[in-house]
């Protein structure tokens, strides 16, 4: 899910992580002289074997952490996620030493994927490293410790980011809501002078290991050549584009009725009334938008509370959709050491998460479980995380991975997508699926959450793939970021923001130089995922309301994908998947199609776009 809602944990997670260790080409030059095919094979060895152990070492350390916090436990799962990281930076800047080298198909791979792990390379002047790392370290502290203080007051009156989301989501005051939006806005500004020489340094790093910036180092991580990969994400926003012009119309007329003049009629919708810090999900505004009438539709959190659903029983469901695909049963272990139930007795981390503590088959899920219709279908989300990464535990661990970093939360969010009213009532939970007239609410209910994320999730790379280009440079950073705000989502400042303002900054990604485009690939993937696995269960319903549940073949389909791994590029997989070599957002259009129909009715005289 966007913004974090889970994560899987294991070596998907730690590539995920930034890279800000420094670490030179030294070679031994008294190691015997080997031919350079041999030579490889042992250097893939060691980085198989080291990062195995360090993996391991870290999600032990990481779990423990996680369902456990103290000042201890934290400084374990520091130096274990460091000694990792320290390991695959080195791995990465090695493997370049064997790029002339002929070798099996499955090596190259192997040397391909450590190559490409790094977000971030140091320069090999040990001053520039350590710069970068420290500039890395405080841009990421000044996020983490970003609050807005209104009144210049402090302590308790200042306001953290979750506080100000809780603001923008309930609050309809709009000048309360300007205030928080520009309040949180206001910590980044500091970042911009340490940022701009991060750019330079980063830079400098990638273009020793042979790319050309930064994002040209990001974008080879995806099987194609840098610019083709770009062309091929306008080409999927452009298959979605009429769709999320539907809504932003419909959106745009609901909020001027709310708001008045403050919203213009054909123009950008202000960013601060959208529900979210960043309008990259606008769930929040529902209410203000719904159907006329409402929905009706299945409401499964009364049943679970009134048949005293526990938590573990709502995960043995989750299990028992995969066992319905043909996937082995959970390990007992899995049941014996998962974390289901917010302890009463010490602080966890209860954002949900799926492990792989040995990248085997110790299978973990740690999650605070309420008795709710969202948790049930998270848990469904979670468990593809943990069948998914059991699926490719047979390969290599370098190649224990998904296809590529958009496949992980497209595979959990593929899962859910499933979790129907019909597929409800197979498994005993409700008597009948509800007729399709609650329907459209429950579509633009997703669609505010799934379809608006979208242009927001290109736009964090395209602007960071700009910056790192020197297209964009420091005196264009808030002007750049605005004018593809403007032009992909269709939002704008309530008042002009100048270059005094770092507005991309105020998004946790950028000062954390965690690349965003993977969650613009899972959103459009899953649809994809979805539409070729019911029409292989055979479903004749609309897509919103076909599940794979119980379907051998879906089954089939997704597990030859899921035990690939990284072994393959990823249009090997999709092909496995799909039958489609090229990834087609034309899924999520369809499964939309109900809507549009809807949303253009009631667009009917008023103008689309900006
Ligand atoms: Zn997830």
């Amino acid at each position: 899910m966007i913004g974090g809602m889970c994560t899987i944990a294991s070596a998907y997670r730690l590539r995920a992580v930034l890279a800000f260790v420094a670490f030179g080409l030294a070679c031994s030059s008294s190691a015997p002289v080997q031919p350079p095919a041999e030579s490889a094979r042992a250097f893939l060895k060691d980085a198989n074997e080291t990062l195995l152990r360090l993996g391991i070492e870290s999600n032990q350390a990481g779990w423990v952490q996680q369902t456990f916090i103290t000042l201890d436990t934290e400084a374990i799962n520091a130096r274990a996620s460091e000694a990792y990281m320290t390991a695959a930076t080195g791995f990465a800047k090695r493997a370049t030493q064997f790029d002339g080298v002929e070798l099996t198909p499955d090596e190259r791979r192997q040397l391909t994927l450590l190559k490409n792990f790094l977000t971030m390379a140091a320069p090999a002047d040990p001053k520039e490293a350590a710069e970068l790392a420290q500039l890395a370290a405080s841009l990421d502290g000044i996020y983490g410790r970003g609050k807005y203080c209104p009144g210049g007051e402090s302590g308790d009156a200042c306001l953290d980011v979750e506080e100000i989301t809780e603001i923008l989501a309930r609050d309809r005051n709009p000048a309360r809501l300007l205030e928080v939006w520009d309040g949180w806005h206001s910590i980044a500004p500091p970042m911009k002078k340490g940022y701009a020489r991060f750019v330079e340094l980063s830079n400098k790093g990638a273009r020793e290991l042979g790319f050309a910036d930064t994002g040209a180092m990001w974008r080879s991580k995806y099987d194609m050549p840098a610019d083709a990969f770009a062309k091929e994400l306008d080409r999927l926003w452009g298959q979605l584009r009429p769709l999320y012009l539907s809504l932003h119309t419909y959106v745009r007329a609901r909020l001027r009725q709310r708001y008045g003049e403050a919203v213009p009629a054909d123009g950008p919708i202000p960013a601060h009334l959208l529900g979210n810090i960043w309008a990259q999900d606008w769930s929040n505004v529902y209410p203000d938008v719904a159907p006329p009438g409402g929905t009706r539709a299945v409401d499964l959190t009364p049943v679970l509370r009134a048949r005293r659903i526990t938590p573990v029983e709502m995960t043995r469901y989750g299990e028992r959709f995969f066992t319905s695909l043909g996937f082995e049963p959970l390990p007992a272990t899995f049941w014996e050491r998962s974390l289901f139930v917010k302890p009463r007795d010490r602080e966890v981390v209860c954002h949900a998460s799926a492990w792989n503590i040995n990248q085997v088959d110790d299978l973990r899920f740690k999650m605070c479980i309420d008795q709710t219709a969202e948790d049930f279908t998270v848990i469904h989300h979670e468990l593809g995380h943990d069948f998914y990464s059991r699926a490719y535990s047979g390969l290599p661990p370098v190649l224990r991975d998904s296809a590529n970093d958009g496949f992980h939360e497209a595979i959990g969010d593929t899962i859910a997508l499933s979790v129907t009213p019909e597929y409800l009532v197979k498994v005993g939970l409700i008597p009948q699926a509800p007729d399709s007239s609650g329907d459209i609410g429950l579509l633009l209910r997703t669609a505010l959450e799934r379809l608006a994320f979208l242009p927001f999730g290109l736009v964090v790379d395209a602007w960071r793939w700009q910056v790192f280009d020197g297209t964009v440079t420091p005196e264009t950073y808030n002007k750049a970021w605005w004018d593809l705000r403007e032009r992909y989502q269709g939002v704008r400042p309530a008042a002009p923001r100048g270059e005094e303002f770092f507005d991309p900054g105020a998004k946790y990604h950028v000062p954390a130089n965690t690349p965003y485009t993977r969650y613009f690939l899972a959103a459009v993937l899953q649809f994809q995922f979805h539409r070729a696995l019911t029409q292989a269960a055979g479903c004749t319903t609309p897509l919103h309301r076909c599940s794979i549940y119980g379907s051998a073949e879906a089954g089939r389909r997704l597990k030859a994908a899921l035990e690939m791994g990284a072994s393959k590029p990823w249009p090997d997989t999709l092909e496995a998947l799909t039958g489609q070599r090229q990834m087609d957002a034309s899924a999520m259009a369809d499964y939309y199609a109900p809507l549009k129909v809807w949303l253009d009715q009631q667009n009917q005289g008023q103008k689309a776009g900006w």
